[in-house]
């Protein structure tokens, strides 16, 4: 039987690369959520709103076409039919993902088109709020942390394979600032699941963590 699989944890913890691999083996559809809230970013950014305009943006999602397709070359993101699968990554979209991610009305919509997208079973669903809103009744829960200083350093690696140069030091500073406002915000912060198994990926290989989560969906 294919279950549902909710991970979560905070910003530069491995969750997609490991959620990635782990759905390739069990065969399952990798979803991650964060694009759909970096997707209504780039859009908010290109149309010039304000990020603070609650109400603009939930019209604004309201009236966008926001598709995951996965493929083997990872899931790719299609905004009003548009693949924007890289445009999403870019600094400016994740200088100002989470602004756009704490409002309620935005959260409560994406929220209802992640619960759909989870319906079928053989998913593995990355994100924030996974396992306490969007699948708080998921088969199995992980939540997944790394030191900042770690994540940081995968955040540098990752913008290098990308042309990016950033330092360190001012990832560290945007991963602790991301960290505090998706914790802190209101609506559905980002919280471990009082049932979720807690994996700390400091000092664990990427290939121990896909190994234990495909045991565990296996146990
Ligand atoms: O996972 P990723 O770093 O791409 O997510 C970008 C941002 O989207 C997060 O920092 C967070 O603000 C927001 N997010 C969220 N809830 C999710 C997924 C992402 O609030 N389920």
């Amino acid at each position: 039987k294919k279950i549902r699989i909710a991970i979560d944890g905070p910003a530069g913890a491995g969750k997609s690369t490991i959620a990635k691999l782990a759905a390739e083996k069990l065969q399952y559809t990798y979803v991650d959520t964060g694009a759909m809230y970096r997707a209504l970013t780039y859009k908010s950014l290109q149309q010039k709103k304000n990020l603070a305009d609650e109400q603009a943006l939930l019209e604004l999602l309201m009236s966008s076409c926001i598709e995951l397709e996965p493929s083997p070359a990872g899931q790719q993101v299609y905004l009003d039919g548009q693949n924007v699968s890289e445009a999403i990554r870019m600094p400016e979209v994740t200088a100002n993902v989470s602004e756009v991610a704490a409002h309620a009305a935005v959260r409560k919509e994406m929220v209802d088109r992640q619960m759909k997208l989870a319906e079928s079973g053989g998913v593995l669903m990355d994100g924030r709020d996974i396992g306490t809103h969007v699948i708080p009744d998921a088969e199995l829960k992980l939540f997944m942390s790394a030191s900042a200083d770690e994540r940081a350093r995968r955040r540098f690696e990752d913008n290098k394979s990308r042309g990016i140069h950033i330092p360190v030091e001012e990832l560290k500073q945007d991963i602790l600032r991301r960290d505090k406002l998706d914790s802190e915000r209101e609506a559905s912060p980002l919280i471990q699941a009082e049932d979720a198994i807690f994996l700390d990926t400091t000092t664990l290989t990427i290939e121990d963590v896909v190994e234990e989560i495909v045991n565990l969906v296996k146990a």
